[in-house]
């Protein structure tokens, strides 16, 4: 419970401006992209230094005030969500690039840079920061890190886990850890760096980091395609793997997702005069020396029947367009109705046999709930989305929607999927993380958990069921 002294303590450190308790900065600071949970923080603070927030952390353990580290808002499992009374710590203000190392190629940051802040300081110097999600205006690299994001071009250069190679945090005693230093190699016992990666707020508070960088890859050329059956996308993915083609983005998304985006994204147009079941978007690097590889790609999939129109972007402008046809789905949908949504991954020789065991699930689903379905599909991860009508009762919905999401879940289960593939467990999921995970790892996690945190003030109610 907050008192007037914990508020005194935080207007000393921080100054008044910075220490938050409006209904307005409550009601924003305690939520995030969900719109599930109703935001309760007591108070939200924002430090501009890891000093700060050592200090913070210090006073909350000893006065046993629990914390919800947040960045830039724009989760997707309500992780950064405070719904109980907590002390919101944003990283907002922390969000200096502090060094470029162009050899090296690395970029140290503080952690509420945003992702797109970072890539464009990369291109400044002829680099590139290569992860790349549709949020990447708002989410931070610190909360990048904490939900190990994967994003549109983790195909080609894998997602957070493999961008870090430096980590500093602050552990919910107040320590400061800095692990790795931005080393590339590094074989002395176990990488704690990993751990904090994808931990979601729960281990540590990620306050700055060493990013690894790549050259540009090569000019990337963009196609989209109309796709009749599920079956033959998978098949599409191994043309352009038996052709050594460079690929740096292979997504997908049903006629549904198709025709949502149209209605609500403002300027979007299908590529195509008739609608399709399936879309492909393939992004690939340029052969070297400027080679086309999509005309010759495409030749060899439409020789094989399994896309019935194409389109190749002939000008970086409709390129754009083509992508805005993907990246606008999931403002389009929230826009369109109440949305549920998962995030589920498979093996992906195992997505047309699991695509074909959901056909009755949806089928037997509500008439008035819309299952759409897009996605990382060369990662093997499909965001299964429900819709449902506005004019219906929120809650009402959201029960409807369970049921349907269970029966998915017992599905994927005997898959050995993963009920989420990048946005996390939050507090959305917590009941079903024993679909992807077993008792013993779960106990593991939660010793883990208990050594770091004994108190359970750091993100409490977040990852473990109750
Ligand atoms: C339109 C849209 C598209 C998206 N596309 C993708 C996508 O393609 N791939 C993908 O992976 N995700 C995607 N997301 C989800 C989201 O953008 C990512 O999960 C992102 O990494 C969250 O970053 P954030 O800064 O907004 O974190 P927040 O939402 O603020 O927080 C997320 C979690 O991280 C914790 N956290 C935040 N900052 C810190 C910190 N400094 N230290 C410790 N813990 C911290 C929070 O407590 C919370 O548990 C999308 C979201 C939207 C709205």
């Amino acid at each position: 419970m907050l008192h007037e002294s914990h508020l005194s303590f935080f207007r000393q450190l921080l100054g008044d401006a910075y220490v938050l308790t409006s209904p307005n900065d409550l009601e924003a600071y305690g939520r995030d992209w969900t719109r599930v949970h109703t935001p309760n923080p007591s108070v939200a603070v924002l430090p501009a230094s890891t000093a700060d927030v050592a200090a913070i952390v210090k006073y909350c353990n000893r006065e046993n005030l629990a914390i919800v580290p947040s960045g830039g808002r724009t989760g997707l499992a309500a992780g950064a969500v405070a719904t109980n009374g907590e002390v919101v710590l944003s990283l907002t203000r922390m969000s200096k690039i502090e060094s470029v190392d162009t050899i090296g190629m690395t970029m140290r940051v503080e952690a509420g840079v945003t992702t797109q802040q970072a890539q464009e300081a990369a291109k400044e110097v002829g680099l590139f920061f290569p992860l790349d999600l549709a949020a990447k205006g708002s989410c931070h690299i610190g909360g990048n890190i904490a939900t190990n994001a994967g994003g549109v071009k983790f195909i080609r250069f894998g997602g957070m886990r493999e961008q870090v190679l430096g980590l500093e945090v602050v552990l919910p005693d107040g320590e400061i850890l800095d692990l790795n230093s931005g080393l590339r190699k590094n074989n002395t016992g176990y990488d704690l760096r990993q751990l904090f990666i994808g931990s979601e707020g729960t281990l540590g508070i990620v306050t700055r980091a060493t990013i690894r960088l790549t050259a540009p890859p090569r000019n990337v050329q963009v196609s989209v395609m109309a796709v009749r059956e599920f079956a033959d996308i998978p098949k599409i993915l191994g043309v352009c793997n038996r052709a050594s083609v460079q690929l740096t983005a292979f997504e997908f998304f049903t006629r549904e997702a198709h025709e949502i985006v149209l209605q609500h994204a403002l300027g979007a147009r299908s590529p195509f005069a008739e609608m399709s079941p399936f879309y492909v978007l393939l992004e690939a690097e340029e052969g070297p020396n400027g080679a086309q590889v999509m005309e010759p790609l495409l030749e060899e999939i439409f020789g094989d029947e399994l896309i019935t129109d194409a389109v190749i972007a002939s000008s970086s402008a409709q390129a754009k367009e083509l992508w805005g046809l993907r990246e606008n789905i999931t403002e389009s949908i929230a826009k369109h109705g109440h949305v549920r949504k998962n995030d589920i991954s498979l093996a992906i020789n195992q997505l047309t046999d699991f695509i074909a065991d959901l056909e009755p699930i949806v089928h037997a689903a509500p008439k008035d709930m819309q299952l759409v379905i897009f996605g990382h599909l060369g990662d093997g991860n499909l965001h299964i989305n429900y819709v449902g009508p506005k004019t219906q009762d929120f809650a009402a919905f959201q029960t409807r929607a369970r049921v349907v999401e269970l029966q998915i879940f017992e599905l994927l289960g005997r898959y050995k999927g993963s009920i989420s593939a990048e946005h996390g467990i939050g507090l959305l999921k917590t009941k079903d993380l024993h679909f992807s995970r077993s008792p013993a790892e779960i106990e593991l996690m939660r010793k883990i958990k208990g050594l770091l945190d004994p108190k359970g003030l750091f993100n409490p109610g977040k990852i473990f069921p109750g």
